[in-house]
């Protein structure tokens, strides 16, 4: 059963020197409830695919083709794309949330956690009293693992760990069906990452939504997730559960991913598996856009667009990909 249906979904925007094709045609299912990791170096297409299916695009970058649809629990479907106004906004935190890459930018630094959260409430819950909106306020935090007498507190008085925990409590605020984060532990040491990655599997069991989780950290969505889906140079080139791609990645793009581990210091992008840099997608390279940097290429990835066929126990994008596996 699908939340989110993503169906040939285009995002470009204009720069000063071309257009530059962010999203190209990319088709994605999102089930109720799972845990859906999004993984690809810097520049392919994560966060702008996300920002368009949040509606959160600002121009110039728009949406050229494709459709979003949502669907309710009680069977109907809403077409994403078409929202506007108050729909819109009662979308945005009733059936889905967001929760930033940094949490120092999302959350408001004049204000206290826990008035935040009350913000949240009192503009989209107007039914709920003084007392209620306190109350839940409190029990938010708790559940994230803030104590109830820190949600006085301003972002800058906690830790970047507690700033990323009130920031998911305030997206829980309205209970999402859907909540999207954007690389919302990168800041974080690896302990408290895996803390709080922890947590939100504890909490989708608890709550139910689902969560595309956004990072170019392969090794650390194959411990999070129930699916993964692969981008690069704007395509998904490969989806899969995480056991899937885990034991036997398809694309050779994947590959590289795996065996590029993630280094503790110094610039995150730099993928120690994969010669090369990611195409300038004003103008990406003809047929794969992988071809330049696959050790696996062949003449005909020069010219011919590899699409999503089936493979592993999922898709694959890989002129190579035959249903078995690319040897
Ligand atoms: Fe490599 Fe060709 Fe497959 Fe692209 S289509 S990933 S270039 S083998
Ligand atoms: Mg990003």
């Amino acid at each position: 059963m699908n939340v989110l249906e993503i169906r040939d979904l285009s995002v470009d925007y204009l720069s000063g020197s071309g257009t530059v094709h962010a999203v190209s045609g990319v088709s994605l299912d999102l089930r109720r409830g799972e845990i859906l990791g999004l993984a690809g170096e810097s520049g392919s297409g994560k966060s702008t695919l996300a920002n368009a299916v949040s509606r959160l695009l600002r121009p110039p970058a728009a949406i050229t083709s494709g459709s979003v649809v949502y669907h309710r629990q009680d069977g109907t479907a809403v077409d994403v794309l078409a929202l506007g106004g108050n729909e819109l906004r009662a979308f945005r935190w009733k059936e889905l949330a967001v929760v930033f890459q940094s949490a120092m930018n999302a959350l408001n630094p004049v204000s206290a956690v826990g008035a935040q959260i009350d913000d949240v409430l009192r503009a989209h819950a107007p039914r709920m009293s003084r007392a209620e909106r306190a109350e839940r306020s409190v029990e938010l935090l708790q559940r994230v693992g803030i104590s109830a007498d820190r949600r006085r507190s301003y972002p800058h008085e906690l830790s970047g760990g507690m700033r990323q925990r009130a920031a998911i409590a305030i997206a829980l605020a309205l209970n999402p069906e859907i909540i999207i984060m954007d690389e919302p532990t990168t800041a974080l040491d690896v302990v408290v990452q895996r803390d709080i990655l922890g947590e939100i599997r504890a909490l989708r069991e608890e709550y139910g939504f689902a969560v595309v989780f956004i990072t170019h950290d392969l090794s650390l969505l194959m411990e999070i997730s129930d699916r993964i889906a692969i981008m690069y140079a704007g395509r998904v080139v490969e989806s899969g559960t995480a056991k899937g791609l885990h034991r036997a990645p398809r694309h050779p793009y994947t590959m590289g991913l795996l065996r590029s581990f993630p280094r503790l210091r110094g610039p995150r992008e730099e993928l120690l598996g994969i010669p090369g840099t990611p195409p300038d997608l004003r103008s990406p390279p003809p047929g794969c856009a992988f071809h330049p940097r696959c050790g696996l290429a062949v003449d005909e990835c020069a010219v011919s667009l590899p699409v999503l066929t089936p493979g592993g126990d999922g898709e694959v994008a890989c002129l190579l990909n035959d249903g078995t596996g690319v040897s």
